[in-house]
């Protein structure tokens, strides 16, 4: 068996094996999403991931197909005009190009791959309806400190925020009733299969969404934050959802819950603690991001002077992520997400070790 350290598609969590038997055991690929199974499924997942993530009981939580579609639904459901994002990686820059692709008049402050924002630097212009931040940036391995997006609130009380955290839950301690929006998807750090989105919505961002809609803004036929919204009351989606990664979501969710967020939150820590020393160790590589305020705990890249590591390691059945982009043979990255072991990011350790 190859042992996976992948940054997303990542490593499936180690329970989702059984759930999924567990899935068709009980036939609910078959359940009408009109159904009270359904209602019932879809319940117990908003609450184990409201449990898990403290995540405000008015806040309500929609599926998507993907974090990606969920930027293209902030933005034409939250937005008329003017969005502003800080870019500092490939995936916050997309943010931003779906803004443009929309025919909105987007902003934007960016900072060099591998480096993040101060609040001090970070200005945004007066029209400013949303704020698109990344908080963990997955092509660099550099994350933006909480205090930032606090502080964003407190200057700008009216802005809405919008939070990507796709690679950084559940590890993440966010105060969402700091935030407005945020989003993550199922294939990173819940281990869970590909091809579901997560939508954390809070009551202000749906006042925003009607208003919009109120003044005769294109909002998209697909799946509107009001559609959403009167389905949600309803214990409902606005049409047939990917059912198996609800369920599992919610399992999986349980499954942390009961392991214990913080023990969770630790252990993430103590393991990139140890990739750390790996990587600082090591004669061929060297931390991309050097500021250790700005770097990722979920997402650790590292440059190589010799692309050869990803096959040396390969050939022991380690498997770990490119670069991203123009970085493909230049960077490795590393998840580090619940379902890896603190045993696992040992033997990675010494698998980094023993090459040099
Ligand atoms: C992977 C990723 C996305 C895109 O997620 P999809 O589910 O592939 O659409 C967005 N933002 C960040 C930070 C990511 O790591």
């Amino acid at each position: 068996m190859q042992r996976i350290y992948t940054v997303g598609p990542a490593a499936i969590y180690p329970s989702v094996e059984n759930h999924m038997r567990a899935f068709m055991a009980e036939q609910l690929g078959s359940v009408s999403h009109r159904s009270d199974a359904f209602r019932e499924l879809y319940a117990a997942t908003i609450h184990q991931v409201k449990t898990l993530l403290n995540i405000p009981a008015e806040y309500e939580i929609y599926m998507a197909g993907s974090a990606s579609e969920i930027w293209e639904r902030i933005l034409l459901n939250t937005v008329d005009q003017f969005s502003h994002h800080l870019v500092y990686g490939d995936f916050s820059k997309r943010f931003y190009h779906y803004a443009t692709a929309l025919d909105k008049k987007p902003s934007m402050q960016e900072v060099p791959w591998g480096k993040s924002f101060s609040s001090e630097d970070v200005i945004i212009p007066d029209q400013t309806e949303l704020i698109g931040i990344c908080q963990n940036e997955t092509s660099t391995g550099a994350s933006i400190q909480l205090d930032l997006i606090y502080n964003l609130r407190k200057r700008y009380p009216d802005t809405l925020l919008a939070i990507d955290i796709v690679s950084a839950v559940p590890y993440v301690n966010l105060n969402y009733s700091m935030v407005d929006m945020a989003f993550f998807s199922a294939q990173k750090g819940f281990g869970l299969p590909t091809g579901l989105g997560i939508w954390i919505v809070s009551p202000r961002a749906i006042e925003r969404a009607s208003a919009l809609r109120r003044k005769g803004k294109m909002m998209g036929a697909h799946h509107t934050i009001e559609q959403f919204h009167q389905n949600y009351k309803k214990g409902e989606v606005p049409s047939t959802p990917n059912m198996l990664a609800i369920y599992l979501l919610g399992k999986i969710a349980s499954d942390m819950n009961e392991y214990g967020i913080e023990r969770i939150r630790k252990e993430t820590d103590c393991k990139a603690a140890i990739l750390d020393k790996a990587i600082e160790d090591s004669a061929l590589l060297k931390h991309f991001v050097k500021s250790s305020t700005d770097r990722s705990k979920t997402t650790i890249v590292a440059e190589v002077w010799d692309a050869r590591v990803l096959s040396t390691l390969q050939r022991d059945y380690i498997v770990l992520s490119n670069g991203y982009g123009m970085y493909k043979d230049q960077h490795i990255r590393i998840g580090n997400f619940p379902a890896k072991s603190i045993d696992d990011m040992t033997h990675l350790a010494e698998a980094l070790k023993s090459i040099g």
